[in-house]
């Protein structure tokens, strides 16, 4: 396709075969399981599982909303399975994992956006790997605190919530959600539990200035926000948002240097990052400072 004829080397990547993908992916199917590793065609699964790290979606794979560049379905999800976090544990414990992310669609439709199902789950892996750092990277609860509390009560080791980007563009780019409550969930759950990291998300290549992506940044430091990822956008679909510009490697770097002179403790910023992408360092580093 053009899309691809258009794409810079750097974002060619070699998959390597590795014994252990089959055996995790049919066990995902066996205890019907999501992770945003396969869903999202992630382009560091290989490199993620082998360190094991893995992203677990929970709260079905039907979201309430639908952003422009997100190719999760949009609709009426289905009801709660409460034995969810368990499973979630289970398959956790199976792969062995290190630090498992947990991240969920975004449930309007329930009264606590699904906030007690991510502490139960949070809980459940901590009972059965007590030595795995637990990431959560929660929807926006459409501004429920008390939701959030839910949450932080369960002590995650990282709290995560992605701005996604710019304040510019947040309305056009993002469904429902707004900047100004994004960042002002990353101050509440500081707040609540201020040795808890707090860590978000910019995507770049949606057509966002250099200035912006630095005001967005200073930002989240003013709520003590301590670790940021930035990595491009990729376009899931034809329909969904056009990618805008391919941000040469040189300019994550840069960004990387900036991010890192405003506070920061973490900064994770290349053209294949993601959110949950080198999510184990960025606990130790967090830990650390
Ligand atoms: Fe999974 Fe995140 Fe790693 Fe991608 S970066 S493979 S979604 S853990
Ligand atoms: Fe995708 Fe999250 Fe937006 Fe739902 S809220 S469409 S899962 S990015």
């Amino acid at each position: 396709t053009t899309d691809k004829a258009r794409k810079p080397d750097w974002l060619r990547i070699k998959l390597t075969t590795d014994g252990n993908y089959a055996e995790i992916k049919d066990m995902m199917r066996s205890k019907t399981l999501h992770s945003v590793c396969e869903e999202a065609r992630c382009p560091n699964i290989y490199e993620c599982w082998a360190n094991r790290t893995a992203t677990f979606m929970i709260l079905g794979d039907i979201c309430t909303r639908a952003c422009r560049f997100c190719a999760v379905k949009t609709g009426l999800p289905t009801e709660l399975d409460l034995q969810e976090p368990e499973r979630v544990a289970e398959a956790a414990e199976q792969m062995g994992l290190r630090h498992c992310v947990v991240t969920s669609v975004a449930r309007d439709d329930l009264k606590d956006g699904g906030a007690s199902i991510f502490a139960e789950t949070i809980r459940a892996i901590r009972r059965r790997l007590p030595l795995c750092s637990v990431e959560v990277l929660i929807p926006d609860f459409m501004g429920n605190w008390e939701a959030l509390q839910i949450v932080m009560d369960a002590n995650p080791d990282i709290l995560n919530h992605n701005i996604e980007t710019v304040e510019r563009l947040s309305d056009r780019v993002r469904a429902k959600a707004k900047y100004n409550r994004s960042i002002e969930l990353l101050k509440q759950a500081k707040a609540m539990k201020p040795n808890i990291p707090t860590k978000s998300s910019i995507m770049l290549g949606v057509g966002e200035e250099w200035d912006e992506i630095i005001k967005a940044m200073e930002d989240l430091r003013a709520v003590d926000c301590n670790i940021l990822t930035l990595g491009q956008y990729l376009q899931p679909t034809p329909n969904h948002l056009e990618v805008e510009r391919y941000v040469h490697p040189d300019e994550f770097k840069q960004l990387k240097e900036e991010g890192l002179r405003r506070g920061f403790s973490h900064v994770e910023s290349g053209p294949m990052v993601r959110s949950s992408y080198h999510a184990h360092e960025q606990v130790q580093s967090a830990a650390a400072s």
